[in-house]
């Protein structure tokens, strides 16, 4: 079998410029943002105060995969679109998904971060057009992937010509259900040992509980992970998605001083 660019025996180790921020570097970045793109003046209002505890990349969420097509699919374009003046105003990077190839050519110019979702990991028709272009990529952990399907849909951007790929463990599905998902470390300590990808960890959905979201996020640091990414809202109840595993901003800038002062426990 031919040699995986994802192996790190064939290249250096990775590291993914989004912006001005540098994944897979000597510094630990930090993703963070609502679940869901709510409104413009409350992102306005989040990604200044995310910015000013030392937040690097913004996140939010247009287009929503949700379980239920009932529930709110996200603002879509129009998302976009607040995302970017967001952006250009506070002057920070955004990632945000992507879940359609038919959608990439209209977001592409705005949004700095393409992220594939859960659900899309094993979408190959969406990773080789992503893979065609040269926008950095986020790239999620299918929900039931193994490590070496989540290699594989990685080698399917990077076979195109895209190698600025970030991997994203955000937790599998197993038995276990107090938690809404199991947070796979193991993966971190195996991508970093053998592979050349950056990797971050989601201690959001990994969990679905923000109470243990700072132990597990300092648990990722520990083991090697180059970054988090976090979701967080002004007023974390009010959530229109994924409220319970949402943190505040100020618990987002305990966990930033904990890591950059190495407390890690
Ligand atoms: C998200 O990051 O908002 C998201 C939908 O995550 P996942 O694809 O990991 O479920
Ligand atoms: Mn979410």
């Amino acid at each position: 079998m031919k040699d995986l660019l994802v192996d790190l025996k064939s290249g250096d180790k990775i590291t993914v410029q989004v912006g001005n921020v540098i994944i897979g570097g000597e510094e630990k970045i930090f993703i963070s943002g609502p679940c869901s793109v709510e409104d413009y003046d409350s992102m306005l209002t989040m990604a200044k105060e995310l910015k000013n505890v030392g937040v690097n990349i913004l996140r939010g969420g247009a287009f929503k995969p949700r379980t239920s097509p009932y529930d709110f699919q996200g603002l879509q374009f129009e998302g976009l679109e607040i995302l970017k003046k967001v952006s250009e105003k506070v002057g920070i990077p955004i990632v945000t998904e992507i879940m359609d190839t038919r959608h990439i050519d209209k977001s592409i110019d705005l949004i700095d971060m393409i992220q594939v979702g859960s659900r899309n990991m094993y979408n190959y028709s969406l990773l080789k057009e992503i893979g065609k272009t040269k926008k950095p990529v986020l790239l999620k952990r299918g929900m039931s992937a193994t490590l070496s399907e989540w290699l594989y849909a990685a080698e399917y951007i990077m076979a195109e010509g895209n190698e600025n790929v970030v991997l994203c463990e955000r937790g599998i599905r197993t038995f276990e259900n107090y938690t809404r998902n199991t947070l796979d470390l193991n993966a971190v300590a195996v991508i970093k040992n053998k592979y050349r990808l950056p990797i971050i960890v989601d201690p959001s959905h990994g969990t679905g509980l923000r109470e243990i979201v700072p132990t597990m996020s300092l648990a990722a640091i520990a083991t090697g992970a180059d970054g988090l990414m976090i979701e967080s809202h002004i007023s974390p109840d009010n959530s229109v998605s994924d409220a319970r595993e949402t943190i505040t901003i100020k618990s987002m800038e305990h966990i930033i001083k904990r890591i950059k002062s190495r407390k890690l426990y």
